[in-house]
């Protein structure tokens, strides 16, 4: 009997997804409509503070999909 067991056994580089969650930059209203780099300061980000425009930030919702 020659039973050779050939078992492929290299090593497989295991893809860990580290759980991230990922960090949308909070950026407020005028800033994305404008597509500034808003800072996310708040009550007011730096573009808002310096143009004086009240700045808003949308309230980001958990459940999207
Ligand atoms: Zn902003
Ligand atoms: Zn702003």
């Amino acid at each position: 009997m020659s039973s050779s067991q050939q078992v492929n056994q290299f090593s497989q580089p295991q893809q860990d997804s580290p759980r991230v969650p990922r960090r949308t930059p909070m950026a407020c209203q005028f800033c994305r409509g404008r597509k500034l780099k808003c800072d996310g300061l708040r009550p007011s980000c730096g573009n808002c503070n310096r143009r004086g425009y009240p700045c808003s930030y949308k309230p980001v919702s958990a459940d999207q999909k």
